[in-house]
């Protein structure tokens, strides 16, 4: 365990922004957590990569991460337990070298296993709900090892049980259920085309798609998809679908229809905008990227910018993903 007081939280955050923490307790896997060190409660705040995070102003807390420790227990044939610190996409690459199918789809995505299941990342056509067997943690309030089922999990959209109860829960460890056969998942429309022979060939051209449209972290800053795409009624799909044939075909759910949030902000006309040192990524309008070193204000701003303008024109409100602290 490493201890940091009064330190800048920007290597721990992939939008780059400079805030300072009062103090960070890195863990590396192994480390005994009954009672060494104490956290106030309510100023406590868990950090995997930052990759989903918007900082506005200095934390007057605790910030806790696990280490980036490449960490896995004893598997079977089957399910694969990591270290809720490691790299989710070296994870992924460590599967297909070993013959374990499934999570190929959630190529690249950056961040931790122990966010994959805070957030149930997906993309492509998959969830990691889709895989995860049980999530092991640390709850840091009754100061015990507790372990969740899936369905203890209550996985949704980009939403779990963990987003509920920030800073209580660090997950230690997830197991996902993998497969030894490979059978391509390729439901998702724009994988169509894409090389499927093999899983790596796959991970490989998920990668490229991915990176075509997607800022890199280490030469732009920012969270990835900054909205959720929103989730409307039957009446506003069709009102909207009546007005502008050229939105793409809504997805259709349990609760409505799930429309593209990027579709909306780029008809709008924000795509490649700037307000301030904040923008819109060129390739893609669900991305608000750090144009020049950009203040978590400046971002907060633009995105509020988008959702008045949405809202005005569309009738349609858009949620943030990215988690604005
Ligand atoms: C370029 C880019 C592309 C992206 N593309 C996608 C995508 O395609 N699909 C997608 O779903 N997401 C995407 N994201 C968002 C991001 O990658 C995911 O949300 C990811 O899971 C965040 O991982 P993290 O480790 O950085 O978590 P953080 O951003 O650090 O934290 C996210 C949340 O999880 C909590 N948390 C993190 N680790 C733990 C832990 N060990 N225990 C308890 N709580 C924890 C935090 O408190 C916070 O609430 C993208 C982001 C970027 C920058």
């Amino acid at each position: 365990m490493k201890v940091f007081e009064n330190i800048s939280l920007k290597p721990y955050n992939t939008f780059g922004i400079d805030v300072k923490a009062r103090r960070v307790v890195v863990l590396e896997p192994g480390d005994d957590l009954s009672g060494k060190w104490k956290v106030e409660s309510g100023k406590c705040l868990v950090i995997g990569a930052g990759s989903n995070m918007v900082f506005t102003k200095d934390y007057e807390g605790t910030v806790i991460t696990l280490s980036k420790t490449f960490h896995l227990s004893p598997f079977t044939s089957h399910l694969v337990t990591a270290w809720g610190g490691m790299v989710m996409d070296d994870l992924i690459q460590w599967t297909l070298d070993h013959g374990l199918y499934g999570l190929e789809n959630l190529s690249a995505i950056p961040g931790t296993v122990g966010a994959s299941a805070v957030q149930n990342v997906g993309a492509y056509g998959a969830e990691a709900k889709d895989f995860i067997e049980r999530v092991e943690a640390y709850d840091l309030q009754e100061r015990r090892h507790c372990t969740f089922s899936n369905a203890d999990c209550h996985f949704a959209y980009r939403d779990s049980f963990f987003k509920h109860h920030p800073g209580r829960y660090l997950i230690l460890r997830v197991t996902y259920r993998l497969s030894r056969e490979f059978v391509p998942n390729l439901s998702y429309k724009a994988l169509e085309g894409l090389p499927h022979d093999t899983a790596q060939q796959l991970r490989e051209a998920i990668t490229e798609v991915r990176w075509n449209k997607l800022p890199r972290p280490e030469e732009h800053g920012s969270a990835g998809s900054f909205f959720k795409n929103p989730v409307v009624d039957e009446s506003t799909y069709l009102r909207l679908k009546a007005e502008y044939p050229d939105m793409p075909d809504a997805h259709r759910s349990d609760n409505g229809y799930k429309l593209s949030a990027g579709w909306l902000i780029d008809r709008a006309g924000w795509k490649g905008r700037t307000q301030g040192r904040a923008g819109v990524w060129p390739k893609n309008a669900l991305v608000l990227y750090n144009a020049d070193g950009c203040s978590g204000d400046e971002v907060r701003a633009l995105a509020a910018a988008i959702q008045q303008d949405v809202k005005q024109k569309f009738g349609v409100a858009l949620d943030p993903e990215a988690i604005i602290i």
